[in-house]
């Protein structure tokens, strides 16, 4: 598995957080820090580590998760789904929040087949957001796939535009998402110029255990997946959730816990 290293928190951990804090008003940041340190526990447990950035699984198996991200197109979503359906395979929804809000009957039938993951609530670069800002990005996608969708949604995340930073990722952790996904190979959909041959050419450069991005945003994405599909199938390749490529993400650190040294 390629990962970030998760260095051991520490001083400097906390002295960053309030780096952090300090760049924005000072109403802001008190509310920041204290909505950091009520969601660990303790004031001291805003020193959680940052989530790991995960871009693939194990290489072990002849396995790719297929991974479809934001739906702004509801037809194209469904449509994918469909072909997803049809053909026996699976995949990971990462809708934008707003979206699922807007359409929660698309949701709900996607929902009952597939696992759907936190994208934020409307696809906003947390690495431009402050703290309070990224957390109600993040919180208020949460409680929108708990309404909407509670049986399919699954405590996964990818940042959009997979924008990260050291202090997003450790509030992804106070979130309870202690890794955050990106991907190893995509099929090029955000190419606005891509041919569906190219976009399934580069959809099947993934191997062993790679996490493939794709869109349900513009139609020509499900007219790729059905080609991404029979490219792996022919190479020998079986399609799994993100939860079966990975496995359960790592336990959140306890509050104030043994991880300060
Ligand atoms: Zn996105």
């Amino acid at each position: 598995m390629v990962s970030a290293p998760a260095p051991a928190p520490g001083r400097a951990e906390v002295e960053l957080t309030r780096a952090a804090l300090g760049r924005v008003r000072p109403a802001v940041a008190i509310a920041a820090f204290v909505t950091l340190a009520s969601v660990a526990g303790t004031l001291p447990a805003v020193a959680v580590p940052p989530a790991e950035i995960v871009f693939d699984g194990p290489s072990d198996r002849r396995v790719v998760a297929l991974t479809i991200d934001d739906g702004y197109s509801e037809e194209t979503c469904l449509r994918m789904a469909a072909i997803l359906r049809r053909r026996g395979a699976t995949a990971t929804f990462f809708p934008v929040g707003s979206n699922v809000a807007g359409h929660p009957g698309v949701w709900r039938s996607i929902g009952r087949d597939f696992p759907i993951a936190n994208h934020t609530a409307n696809h906003a670069l947390l690495t431009h957001l402050g703290p309070v800002a990224i957390v109600e990005q993040v919180r208020r996608a949460r409680r929108i796939l708990e309404r909407v969708v509670p049986d399919a949604a699954v405590p996964e995340f990818r940042a959009p535009g997979g924008a990260l930073s050291r202090q997003v990722r450790r509030i992804l952790t106070t979130e309870g998402y202690t890794r955050t996904l990106l991907w190893d190979a995509t099929n090029a959909d955000t190419d606005l110029d891509a041919s569906v041959g190219a976009m399934v050419r580069a959809g099947l450069r993934g191997g062993p255990g790679s996490i493939v991005l794709m869109h349900c945003n513009r139609p020509i994405s499900a007219s790729a997946l059905e080609g991404i599909i029979s490219g792996y199938r022919v190479r020998g390749y079986r399609f799994v959730t993100i939860r079966e490529l990975l496995g359960p993400p790592p336990a959140r650190p306890r509050p104030g816990g043994a991880q300060h040294r």
